[in-house]
C-alpha cells in the first residue's frame, strides 16, 4: 500500500475514502494517532494499492475540486434531522443521533 493522501480530520478522510472507492479503488484509512503516540498532528493516511498509485495520483487534483465543493455545501448552516428532529452541525452528513442521512 502506498500514502496517496494525509487528511488533516476524519471528515476529509472520509471523503477521500468515498472519492476512490467509487473509482473503484481498494482504500486503506490509518489513523496516525492511534499509531505513533509521538505524532503531534493526529491525521489520517489515505493509502491505496502499490499498482493504483499512480492512477490515484492522477485523480487527486480532480478530487481537490470535489472536495472543495463538498465542504463549502457541508460547512454551512446546521440542519434538523428530519427523523428525530435533532439538531447537527452543517459539516456532518448524517445525524448524529439516529444516523438518518442529511435530507
Ligand atoms: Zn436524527
Amino acid at each position: 500500500m502506498k500514502k496517496i493522501y494525509v487528511a488533516r480530520h476524519q471528515i476529509e478522510a472520509e471523503f477521500v475514502k468515498d472519492f476512490f472507492e467509487k473509482e473503484g479503488f481498494f482504500v486503506e484509512v490509518k489513523n496516525t494517532a492511534s499509531t505513533d503516540i509521538y505524532q503531534i498532528d493526529s491525521g489520517q493516511i489515505i493509502l491505496v494499492k502499490d499498482e493504483d498509485f499512480q492512477r490515484a495520483q492522477k485523480l487527486l487534483s480532480e478530487f481537490e475540486e470535489v472536495k472543495k465543493r463538498l465542504m463549502e455545501h457541508n460547512m454551512g448552516k446546521n440542519w434538523i434531522c428530519s427523523n428525530c428532529h435533532e439538531e447537527n452541525e452543517g459539516q456532518f452528513d448524517s445525524c448524529w443521533s439516529c444516523q438518518t442521512p442529511r435530507s
